[in-house]
C-alpha cells in the first residue's frame, strides 16, 4: 500500500523555513545555520531548520521572565485552565496535521500518532488544566508560647517556580513537549522548550496553536538545534527549574550542569532496561499479544518498553516460537503507509548502533529471529528476539533503545526478583500472571517507578511517572508534579 497524502497545511508548513517560536512569533533568523531534518522513513532531507543562535535563546528566556512578571504568572488559574483546555480542543481539531509532522520526522507509524501520540497529548492536557484550581498549600497552628495573650497562624502558599527549561527527546517529541508545557503552564510558570534536534516540527505548530488558544506571547516558546542550546538554557540565571527527558547520560550531564550553575532543581526523565516478568501459569497466546504491544511499538524506541523478558521454564520455548512466528510475519513499511505493522528506526545514528548490536548477536549465535537491517532507502531493520547467555549476558544489562527483545528462562522466583533488579536503572517492570497473589506480593520487591501487572508502557495522567536508581529523578503526572513546578513558601503570623 502507498503512503497517505500529506495535508497541504503539512507541505507548507515544511516548505516555510522553520527555525523557533519566541514571545508570540515563528522566528527564522536571517543567516542562521540550518540544520537538516531527515525523513527516517527514505533517508532524505524533509527540510531545513534555522538553529536558534545565542542571541535567540537569550531573548527567549527574557521574554519567559516578561510573560512569567507581567502576564502568564498573574493570570488567575481559572483562566490558565481555560487556555490549556483551549489548546487540547485546538490539538485536536488539528490532529490529522500534528500526526503527520510527527511521523514524517520521528518515522513513527501514522496509526500511532494519529490513535496515541495526539490523543493523548490531549487527554494529559485536559488533565493538567484541571490542576491549575487545585495548586493550594495547607494551615497550621504553630505551638509557640504564648506570654501575653498573642496568638499564631501559618499557613504555606505554592509558587510557580519561573522559568522553566524543558528538554525533551526525539521519540515522543508532541506527548513528552505536551506534559512539560501542561505543567509548567498549569502551575503558572513559563517555559523555553528545546526538542531534539531530529524531531524539531511538531512543537512549533503547537506554540502557534497555543498562542491562539490565549496562552500569551512568551509563555511558551520553541527554540531549535543542538544540545548546546540545552546547555546555555541550563547555565542561565533566569532559568528556574530544568526538566529533561533523554538518555541517561545526557541527563547526568544535564543534572551537574544544572546544580552547579545556580543550584537550579531539576527533574530527569532517563532511559531504562525494563524486565517484564512472565510466571508460569501465564496463556502462551496473551504473553505474546502483551510482547507484541509493548515490546515493538514505535520499533522499540519507548522508554518504558520492556527489553528483557525473563520467562518460566516451563513456557519459554512456546512464548519464544509463537513470537518469533509473528515478528517474522510483520509488514514492514513507511511511517505514512497505514498498512504498515513495523516502521523504520528514527534516525541513522541509531540505525547504526542497532546493526552494531545485531553484529554482537550474530557473532555469539543469540539470535532468535531477526538480527538483520533492511535494505534502504530508510533506516529499516528486523524486529529482533535475542536469547540471553546468562544473567550477566550485556544484552540484559545495556539498553538498545530499539526493537531488540532479549529472553532468559528461569525457574526460582527469589532468582527471578535478583535478576530483575540487576541493573542500573529502574523505570518500569512488569509481571505477567492469573495469580494475583502473587503478583502483591512481587511488586514491593521490585525496584521500579511503576510496575504493571499484565500489561506494560501505558501511561495515565492520574497516575505518577518517572524512574529510581539511574533512571531519573522525579515524578510527572498525578499531584506529583505540582512539587516540581512550585516552590513551597511558609507565613508565619502572630497577631
Ligand atoms: P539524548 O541524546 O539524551 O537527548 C535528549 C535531549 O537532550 C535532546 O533534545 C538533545 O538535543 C539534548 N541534549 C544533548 N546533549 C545535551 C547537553 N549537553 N545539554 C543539554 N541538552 C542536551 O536522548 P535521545 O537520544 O533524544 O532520547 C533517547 C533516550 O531518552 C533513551 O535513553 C530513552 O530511554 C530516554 N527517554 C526517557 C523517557 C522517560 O520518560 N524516562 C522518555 C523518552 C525517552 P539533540 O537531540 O538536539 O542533540
Amino acid at each position: 500500500m502507498s503512503d497517505i497524502a500529506l495535508l497541504p497545511s503539512v507541505q507548507r508548513f515544511i516548505d516555510s523555513q522553520p527555525g523557533s517560536f519566541v514571545e508570540g512569533q515563528a522566528i527564522s533568523e536571517a543567516g542562521a545555520e540550518r540544520f537538516d531534518v531527515f525523513n527516517p522513513s527514505t533517508g532524505e532531507v524533509l527540510t531545513q531548520v534555522a538553529q536558534a543562535s545565542p542571541a535567540l535563546v537569550e531573548h527567549a528566556v527574557q521574554a519567559a521572565h516578561g510573560a512569567f512578571v507581567n502576564s502568564w504568572g498573574s493570570t488567575t488559574p481559572y483562566l490558565r485552565g481555560v487556555a490549556l483546555n483551549r489548546l487540547a480542543d485546538l490539538i485536536e481539531a488539528n490532529g490529522e496535521e500534528l500526526a503527520q509532522l510527527e511521523s514524517l520526522s520521528s518515522g513513527k507509524s501514522i496509526h500511532l500518532t494519529r490513535h496515541l501520540e495526539v490523543p493523548q497529548s490531549v487527554v494529559f492536557l485536559r488533565y493538567f488544566a484541571g490542576w491549575a484550581t487545585k495548586i493550594h498549600g495547607q494551615t497550621m497552628t504553630p505551638s509557640l508560647p504564648s506570654m501575653q495573650g498573642e496568638q499564631y497562624a501559618a499557613f504555606t502558599r505554592r509558587e510557580a517556580v519561573g522559568v522553566v527549561a524543558g528538554i525533551t527527546p526525539w521519540n515522543f517529541s508532541l506527548m513528552i513537549g505536551i506534559w512539560k508545557i501542561a505543567s509548567a503552564l498549569t502551575c503558572g510558570c513559563t517555559i523555553v522548550l528545546k526538542p531534539s534536534e531530529f524531531t524539531p516540527l511538531s512543537l512549533l505548530r503547537v506554540a502557534q496553536l497555543a498562542l491562539e488558544a490565549g496562552v500569551p506571547p512568551g509563555a511558551l516558546n520553541i527554540v531549535n538545534g543542538s544540545g548546546r542550546i540545552g546547555q546555555q538554557l541550563i547555565g542561565h540565571p533566569g532559568v528556574a527549574k530544568v526538566s529533561f527527558t533523554g538518555s541517561v547520560p545526557t541527563g547526568v550531564a544535564v543534572g551537574k550542569a544544572a546544580l552547579s550553575a545556580n543550584l537550579t532543581r531539576v527533574t530527569l526523565e532517563l532511559g531504562g532496561k525494563n524486565p517484564a516478568a512472565f510466571l508460569a501459569d501465564v496463556d502462551v497466546d496473551q504473553a505474546v499479544e502483551g510482547i507484541l504491544q509493548t515490546a515493538y511499538v514505535h520499533q522499540g524506541q519507548v522508554c518504558a518498553a520492556p527489553e528483557r523478558l525473563y520467562i518460566h521454564s516451563s513456557k519459554v520455548d512456546a512464548i519464544c516460537a509463537e513470537l518469533a512466528q509473528r515478528l517474522g510475519a510483520m509488514k514492514v513499511g513507511g511511517a505514512l503507509d497505514e498498512s504498515a505493522q513495523f516502521g523504520p528506526l528514527a534516525n541513522k545514528a541509531h540505525h547504526d548502533k542497532i546493526v552494531g548490536f545485531f553484529a554482537q548477536a550474530n557473532a555469539r549465535g543469540q539470535v532468535l529471529c531477526g538480527g538483520k537491517p533492511l535494505p534502504g532507502p530508510g533506516y529499516f531493520v528486523e524486529p529482533t528476539l535475542l536469547r540471553a547467555t546468562d544473567a550477566q549476558d550485556p544484552f540484559l544489562h545495556e539498553e538498545t533503545f530499539g526493537p531488540i527483545v532479549t529472553v532468559l528462562p528461569f525457574d526460582d522466583e527469589d532468582d527471578l526478583v535478583r535478576m530483575m533488579n540487576d541493573s542500573p536503572f529502574g523505570l518500569g517492570a512488569s509481571v505477567w500472571t492469573n495469580d494475583l497473589a502473587k503478583a502483591m506480593r512481587l511488586i514491593p520487591r521490585i525496584e521500579a517507578g511503576t510496575v504493571w501487572v499484565n500489561m506494560h508502557t501505558f501511561l495515565d495522567p492520574s497516575v505518577p511517572f518517572g524512574g529510581v536508581k539511574g533512571s531519573g529523578i522525579g515524578r510527572e503526572f498525578g499531584s506529583a508534579f505540582i512539587d516540581d513546578y512550585t516552590e513551597l513558601k511558609s507565613v508565619m503570623m502572630r497577631f
